[in-house]
């Protein structure tokens, strides 16, 4: 039997059988770590309430084998994020990142840096202190986590200067001269998938311009309204080319972003 501790944010939690829990913690050592939680929904003397979404617990677990599942023996509370469920935009975010870091994220693989940007992100809901720019850009930080940061100085296909190139590949991972788009685009025709297709450069270059603004500076990037709107479409395509799949949440959130009348 191997004992050990972790620390971690509860990004999914389904119920299995009759009253277990099965628990997806993203933690800075293994990456998504997917535990099981014995008479989670019903044992208040050793879980009481603490296995619950988005929350910051440190537990101990054990398991009998390297390929088996782990079990919680016991969790304590770090944070809690109640501000996140007093809003349908604040949830909806929260829940958008957490379906894309579980889908993106390799169980085992190591996460600090994305356990930090998720901490500081759910710390954001929670206060409430997120515009719909920061929220854009928070997006296009994670793709970067994610190990898929845009190239937008250059063309992302032959390296070449945009030279007023507009077209942009999410296969290629960026924006791309008209050469290429053009070849892309025969190549992929009937194929399927996402063609080159135009991005203006207001977009582009905000965009780029905070990947180059340290994180704490970022909320002096503004988008227009309309620029918002392309750029988190954008963000949309390289998530989907990335996962193979429209996240689920991305629905859910869009309805509420249209209604809300919040920036
Ligand atoms: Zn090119």
């Amino acid at each position: 039997m191997f004992h050990g501790s972790a620390e971690g944010l509860i990004l999914k939690i389904v119920t299995y059988g009759e009253a277990d829990l099965l628990v997806w913690v993203l933690t800075p050592e293994f990456g998504p770590l997917r535990v099981l939680a014995r008479k989670g929904l019903r044992s208040v003397k050793r879980f009481g309430g603490r296995i619950f979404l988005f929350n910051r617990l440190e537990f101990d677990y054990s398991r009998r084998r390297d390929d088996e599942i782990a079990f919680i023996e016991s969790a304590r509370l770090v944070e809690i994020f109640p501000g996140v469920f007093t809003d349908e935009v604040r949830f909806g975010r929260a829940a958008l990142f957490a379906e894309v870091l579980l889908a993106a994220w390799g169980e085992g693989d190591p996460a600090p840096e994305a356990c930090g940007f998720y901490l500081e992100f759910l710390r954001k809901l929670e206060r409430g202190v997120q515009s719909a720019d920061r929220f854009v850009l928070d997006a296009f930080r994670l793709l970067e986590i994610l190990g898929h940061r845009p190239v937008l100085d250059r063309c992302a296909s032959c390296e070449k200067p945009l030279d007023g190139s507009k077209m942009y590949s999410v296969n290629e991972g960026g924006a791309v001269c008209e050469n290429c788009a053009k070849d892309e685009k025969i190549k992929m025709t009937g194929r399927g998938g996402t063609l080159p297709f135009a991005v203006t450069a207001a977009v582009r270059k905000t965009v780029e311009k905070s990947y180059n603004t340290d994180p704490g500076h970022l909320d002096r990037l503004k988008f227009s309204a309309k620029a918002r709107v392309e750029a988190f479409d954008l963000w949309i395509e390289h998530i989907k080319a990335l996962l193979g799949r429209t996240p689920k949440c991305i629905r859910y959130l869009s309805e509420f972003e249209r209604t809300s009348k919040r920036k």
